[in-house]
């Protein structure tokens, strides 16, 4: 244990929480599939980065987790690497059913990423992806969402649009992820991240990362995620 505690103070690194699981170094020990394997090396990630170190079994064991880690710290696989194992995990539903996966980024800029991010390791195990952000036509979205996903990446506007059109139910979801939460707030999507968590399962796993914790998003995290795991990386939040 005493490697694990020399190791997060020498990049700074704070872990909160009951039972949390040790950090991994090589993505070789996260279990992941062959096609996920190849995924990852295409991207030419060799290593998981601190925060994918810190992050990725206490995702992948289920537990909820607050992540803090400044902008380009690699936060995006840390959630969407276990999202894909979440989904493989599942049984075989009907599609009309709606997405397992959730992702609620503050801007459309930020969606589409994580959009790109997440269908390269999706792609190769037939998971479909599907971003719903402004700018684009609501009848395409529509459209696109009536054909069914088992992701959604969204700003949260736009999605509550979807929604009221019936576009999509979330009623399967079951992994849900705010990303750049403090971002999302300064943008006033209180009231529409509030609505979305409103409409998922309570027996869901929740991800919630911000780049800084004020309390407006501290509140928020206390009440809709289930005894969290809290990692902050480097001198922020
Ligand atoms: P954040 O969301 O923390 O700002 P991103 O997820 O956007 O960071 O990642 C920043 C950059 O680092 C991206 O270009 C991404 O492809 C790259 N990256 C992510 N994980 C790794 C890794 N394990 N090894 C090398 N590069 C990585
Ligand atoms: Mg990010």
């Amino acid at each position: 244990e005493q490697d694990v505690a020399d190791y997060r103070k020498s990049l700074a690194i704070r872990v909160s929480g009951f039972d949390v699981p040790r950090p991994l170094k090589m993505f070789e020990d996260c279990g992941f599939s062959a096609e996920l394997m190849k995924a990852i090396a295409k991207q030419a990630y060799e290593k998981p980065t601190p925060i994918q170190c810190q992050a990725l079994p206490i995702v992948l064991s289920g537990r909820d987790i607050i992540g803090i880690a400044k902008t380009g710290s690699g936060k995006t696989a840390a959630f969407v690497l276990p999202m894909i194992v979440h989904i493989m995990d599942q049984p075989e539903l009907a599609k009309e059913e709606g997405p397992i996966g959730v992702v609620c980024a503050p801007t459309r800029e930020l969606a589409h990423q994580i959009y790109v991010e997440a269908k390269k390791f999706a792609k190769p195990h037939g998971i479909r992806v599907s971003a719903v952000y402004g700018g684009m036509s609501k009848l395409d979205q529509f459209k696109e969402l009536k054909a069914g996903c088992e992701i959604v990446v969204a700003t949260p506007g736009r999605l509550i649009d979807m929604l009221k059109m019936k576009a999509l139910t979330l009623l399967r979801a079951t992994y849900l992820v705010l990303d750049e939460a403090d971002r999302m707030f300064d943008l006033g999507f209180e009231p529409q991240i509030r609505s979305i968590v409103g409409q998922l399962r309570p027996d869901r796993q929740t991800l919630l990362f911000s780049a800084t914790m004020p309390r407006k998003v501290e509140k928020l995290a206390r009440e809709i995620l289930t005894d969290p795991i809290r990692v902050t990386v480097g001198e922020v939040g």
